[in-house]
C-alpha cells in the first residue's frame, strides 16, 4: 500500500556550494524516485541554510559597492532560495524519472508558511543560517549588528529568528497536485516566513525551521508520513558519548522525554525530534521517520532508521 509522504530533505541532500548543489540532486533525485516506484504519493521539501546565507551575503556585499544594490529581507532571501533550489531539483527529478519511463509532471511551488507576529522567537533570534565562521570572524560580524551563535561545536553561524508556522497559505495548491498525480516542491526552507494583516500577507524577518513547515504541511494535507532526512542514519542518545544509542523506535513520550534530558543538539537534532513528535502526535497512525537519504527505502519498510509514533 503507498502512502502520503512528505519527504523532507536536509542539507546534505542538496550540498553546500553551486557545483555540491547540481551534483547532489542527482542523488537525491534517484532516492526520491525508488519512492515513487513503491507506489507512494511523496511532497518534497527541504532546508535551504547554505542557499539562503549566500543569497543574504551577496547582496550584503553588492549594497557596498553599488546603489542599485538593496539589502534584500530575509522574506525574499527564502523566496530566491526556493527557486534556485527548486530549479535544480524539480530538472533533476524530471530527468530520473522520465529515464525511467516515469512520465510525472514535478513543479516547485514557492510557498508562504504564516507565523505570529507575536511570536516569542523575534524576540531571541536561534535559527543558524549560512557557513560557518571562526570566533574572530563573528565577533567582527557582531560588531556590524549581526546576531551569531556557536553552533554544536562546529563554528560560529549567523542566526535570525525563528517562529513557528501556523499555516501554509498554498496548501490547497500542494494538495491539488497530489490528488493529480503530480510532484510538488514546496516549503522551501521551511517557506517564506509572512505575517496575516486581513487580506495581505506581509513577509517577515524570519526563517521558519523546514522540519516544523514539513510537520504542519503535512497535518495541513493528511499525510501518514513524514520523513526527514538528514546526515545519520538513525537518532541516537547520549550521542557522540562512550555511551551513545542508536534508537529504532521511539513512541510520541520517549521521545518528548530524551528530548526534555538534552539528548538532541539544539539547532540540529532537537527540531527534527520536535518536528517529528508533533506530526506523530496529531492524529493516530501518523508516523515520523528520521533517517538518510540513502536508508529511506529501508527506513519506510521498517528496517532501519529511527521511527517515532
Ligand atoms: P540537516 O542539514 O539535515 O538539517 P543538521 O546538521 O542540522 O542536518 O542535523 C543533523 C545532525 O545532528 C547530525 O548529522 C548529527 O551530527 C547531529 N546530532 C545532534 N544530536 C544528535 C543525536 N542525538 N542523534 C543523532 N544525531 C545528532
Ligand atoms: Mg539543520
Amino acid at each position: 500500500m503507498g502512502k502520503k509522504i512528505i519527504l523532507a530533505l536536509g542539507g546534505n541532500a542538496l550540498g553546500e556550494s553551486l557545483a555540491e548543489q547540481m551534483a547532489a540532486v542527482q542523488t537525491s533525485s534517484n532516492a526520491i524516485a525508488d519512492l515513487i516506484e513503491q507506489g507512494h504519493e511523496i511532497v518534497i521539501t527541504h532546508g535551504n541554510g547554505p542557499q539562503v546565507g549566500m543569497i543574504e551575503v551577496a547582496f550584503e556585499a553588492a549594497s557596498k559597492t553599488s546603489v542599485h544594490s538593496p539589502i534584500l529581507p530575509m522574506s525574499v532571501c527564502v523566496a530566491l532560495s526556493q527557486g534556485y533550489i527548486g530549479y535544480d531539483l524539480q530538472n533533476a527529478l524530471r530527468e530520473v524519472l522520465l529515464s525511467r519511463g516515469i512520465d510525472k509532471p514535478v513543479a516547485t511551488l514557492i510557498t508562504q508558511v504564516v507565523v505570529d507576529a507575536n511570536d516569542p522567537a523575534f524576540a531571541d533570534p536561534s535559527k543558524p543560517i549560512g557557513s560557518f565562521f571562526t570566533k574572530e570572524e563573528a565577533d567582527a560580524m557582531i560588531a556590524k549588528g549581526a546576531h551569531m551563535k556557536e553552533d554544536a561545536g562546529r563554528g560560529y553561524r549567523q542566526v535570525v529568528a525563528s517562529p513557528k508556522p501556523i499555516d501554509v497559505v498554498e496548501k490547497e495548491t500542494v494538495l491539488a497536485l497530489l490528488q493529480a498525480g503530480q510532484i510538488a516542491i514546496t516549503v522551501g526552507g521551511g517557506g517564506i516566513p509572512v505575517i496575516r494583516q486581513g487580506n495581505h500577507l506581509k513577509g517577515a524577518s524570519a526563517v521558519v525551521d523546514k522540519d516544523f513547515a514539513s510537520a504542519k504541511l503535512g497535518e495541513l494535507i493528511d499525510a501518514d508520513l513524514l520523513i526527514i532526512l538528514t546526515a545519520v542514519e538513525k537518532v541516537a542518545i547520549n550521542f557522540g558519548k562512550p555511551n551513545q544509542q542508536w534508537l529504532d523506535r521511539l513512541s510520541v513520550d520517549q521521545a518528548r522525554d530524551y528530548a526534555a534530558q538534552g539528548h538532541f543538539a539544539k539547532g540540529s537534532m532537537l527540531p527534527k525530534v520536535e518536528a517529528a513528535l508533533s506530526f506523530a502526535a496529531s492524529r493516530p497512525g501518523r508516523q515520523a521517520l528520521i533517517t538518510k537519504l540513502t536508508t529511506a527505502k529501508d527506513g519506510i519498510e521498517g528496517k532501519t532508521g529511527t521511527v517515532i509514533g
